[in-house]
């Protein structure tokens, strides 16, 4: 996922509020891999002792699922949904087909979250017979826990249930809220604990599933899913799904509305809204391109085809990286291809996240870090080097900036600590720039084309499956620091991945475009006139790095010089205008307020509102921003509503 990654370290001090005594015992408890037990050192057979150890069972459970997942082990899914506009619910059946890993085992016990349960049934020897559940309470995090009994015999359960219109992971659009205004739209967000809000599962990424679904709308509508889509190529209202791959519950997807398709190539497509389409598609014709370079780095695509959903802009994120059908905000649709990095993050998933998965929310980073050196890689073998190094200088910035506001030293090592409040803690810049500064640093002290065949192998080794940080540190061991152990330092790994912070081995990107508009910049604070500032042959990149520059105390009049030669007020970059106004707001400069108003109201991705909302909290503007915030309010995303709600209670 692409996350807003600004406050997020601030945002997950709220989360902590919210359970202090549980926070309080995180204070005195460090995880590091001297307290993990070492029962696996020591293999038979008089094997040398491996530098890391691997986790208990115990340890590497995901916490934040109530399912018995190590006894029970969900295998398949069959979904078969009525959409309903009008009740804003998704009703119908889940029929879940499982293996039994123990003997014992006498209950399914899967997630649920703000689901009406109707009937529960067992499959035994071909009749489906009732089987007896209990709902447990609902927990803000968590949901509800739901039990199964299991008659001996059973081998599959078939679920009656409706979805609440409250369903955080599913946002109901009114067909005002869509641009053609005609028909209503719907969109699932699931990543990392909202799948159990359209279906009771076994949410956890440690568990993989196939799937299968049949969803009814109403007949002007179109229902697509990260799946192979429904091949009838008919608009009826009924249509059919399947994913024969087997993926983590969180990338289970759906959308529902007027949407129209636009081919790029024989394999990648476009959807969306009619008014975007066309647009989306010029914008992302790269996409092909991107796709034969991850494969040229990191072996063959393994999911078919590859789309783009470009949903209406409430889309509270940059890109979902949904197999076969990547979600994407509108706000990349910037007319210069300036910020389609965020594709080839989402496509990078494909392999790290989607193909190779974190087994739980603390090892995150598997998924972000890798995506994020990919995409970077991907954006090298595409665009050249220099717009590759300026990506990472804004993301070295930007996570420096995240390490400094961090109140929590844990959530500034890689390895998230056994005590993660919210699995949202973990998508801050320390795993996505930060993950991806330590495969950098991997890189350049084994060399790339080594680094290189390493990746390829570890994409291919642990294909379709789920793995925690250890596994890859063993793997890592073996299959790239045994060939050079000069090469690096348990000392220098540890640092990285269990230590707060980063360590002096992280690369310091250097960028000669970013160096120019630095001495353009210091010239006109010194002094120059705005006209002498030479821009024409800027990318968005460098007007992102310039803004961001500026010093806090750069003054009204500096800003009205700028926007009165530049437009930045009314930039159509949302990159550029977010930018602009979290510099605008604090200098107090009015001419930016009407501008950020239309903004605020226009656009729901987090990355931007988050930190404006806060912005203006804390330069005096709270109560401007609540009348801003109630008209603008029934647009956002649920996600968005609720984080933005915190902003203003906090
Ligand atoms: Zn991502």
């Amino acid at each position: 996922m692409t996350l807003p990654r600004v406050l997020m370290l601030a945002a997950s001090v709220a989360v902590l509020a919210a359970c202090s005594k549980k926070a309080e015992e995180a204070e005195t408890r460090e995880v590091e891999v001297s307290s993990i037990p070492d029962e696996a050192n020591g293999a038979p057979g008089g094997e040398q002792e491996a530098a890391w150890s691997q986790l208990t069972t115990e340890e590497s459970r995901d916490p934040f699922t109530y399912s018995n997942y190590e006894d029970v082990r969900v295998t398949h899914v069959d979904l078969d949904l009525a959409v309903d506009f009008g009740t804003k619910t998704l009703s119908g059946t889940a029929t879940l087909d499982f293996r039994r890993l123990s003997d014992e085992a006498g209950a399914l016990v899967l997630d649920a979250n703000d689901l009406t349960i109707e009937t529960v049934e067992a499959h035994v020897s071909g009749d489906w017979l009732t089987a007896a559940y209990t709902l447990g309470a609902d927990d803000p995090v968590m949901g509800s826990r739901l039990e199964i009994a299991l008659p001996a015999g059973a081998d599959r359960v078939r679920v009656a249930y409706a979805t609440s219109p409250e369903a955080e992971g599913i946002q109901w659009l009114s067909a005002e809220q869509t641009a053609g205004k005609e028909h209503p739209f719907l969109f699932t967000q699931f990543q990392p604990l909202l799948a159990r809000t359209m279906a009771p599962l076994q949410d956890t990424p440690a568990v993989r599933i196939t799937y299968d679904a049949r969803i009814t709308t109403p007949p002007a509508l179109i229902a697509i899913m990260s799946a192979r889509q429904d091949e009838s190529g008919e608009r009826d209202g009924d249509y059919s799904f399947k994913m024969s791959q087997p993926i983590p519950s969180y990338l289970l997807a759906l959308a529902v509305g007027d949407i129209e398709f636009e081919a790029i190539s024989a394999n990648v497509g476009v959807y969306a809204e009619d008014y975007i389409v066309e647009p989306a598609a010029a914008e992302f014709e790269d996409t092909p391109k991107m796709v034969d370079a991850i494969e040229a780095l990191y072996g063959p695509y393994r999911w078919g085809r590859y789309d783009l959903l470009v949903l209406p802009p409430s889309f509270p994120f940059g890109g979902m990286e949904n197999p076969r059908l990547s979600f994407m905000t509108p706000t990349l649709v910037a007319g210069d291809k300036s910020l389609t990095n965020v594709v080839a993050h989402e496509l990078a998933h494909s392999w790290s996240g989607n193909l190779v998965t974190n087994a739980t929310w603390r090892d995150a980073w598997l998924n972000e870090g890798f995506t994020t050196y990919v995409e970077n890689r991907t954006m090298e073998a595409l665009y050249g080097p220099e717009r590759a190094a300026m990506e990472r200088a804004l993301d070295k910035k930007s996570l420096m900036d995240d390490v400094a506001a961090a109140e929590r030293p844990e959530l500034t090592a890689l390895k998230m600590p056994a005590d993660l409040a919210h699995p949202d803690d973990a998508f801050s810049d320390v795993s996505y720039a930060g993950g991806m500064f330590f495969l950098k640093f991997l890189e350049t002290r084994f060399g790339r084309a080594v680094f290189d065949e390493f990746l390829k192998a570890y994409f291919a080794h642990y294909a379709f499956q789920s793995i925690t940080t250890e596994d890859f540190l063993s793997y890592f061991e073996d299959n790239l620091w045994a060939e050079n152990p000069e090469a690096v330092t348990k000392e220098e790994i540890d640092a990285w991945i269990y230590k707060p912070g980063f360590p002096d081995t992280i690369e310091n990107p250097q960028s000669d475009a970013f160096e120019k508009v630095q001495d353009q910049l210091d010239a006109w604070l010194g002094g120059g006139d705005v006209a002498g500032l030479e821009t024409g042959a800027w990318t968005a990149h460098e007007w992102l790095y310039f803004i961001g520059a500026f010093p806090d105390n750069i003054g009204v009049e500096k800003l009205t010089a700028l926007d009165g030669r530049f437009g930045l007020s009314q930039s159509q970059n949302a990159e550029i205008a977010s930018a602009w106004y979290l510099k605008a707001i604090p200098a107090g400069y009015e001419p930016a307020f009407a501008p950020l108003e239309g903004f605020l109201m226009r656009v729901g991705r987090g990355k931007f509102i988050y930190p404006l909302y806060t912005s203006l909290i804390k330069n005096g503007r709270r109560e401007w921003a609540d009348s801003v915030y109630q008209r603008a309010r029934p647009g956002y995303h649920p996600i968005a509503q609720k984080r933005i709600d915190e902003v203003f209670a906090g």
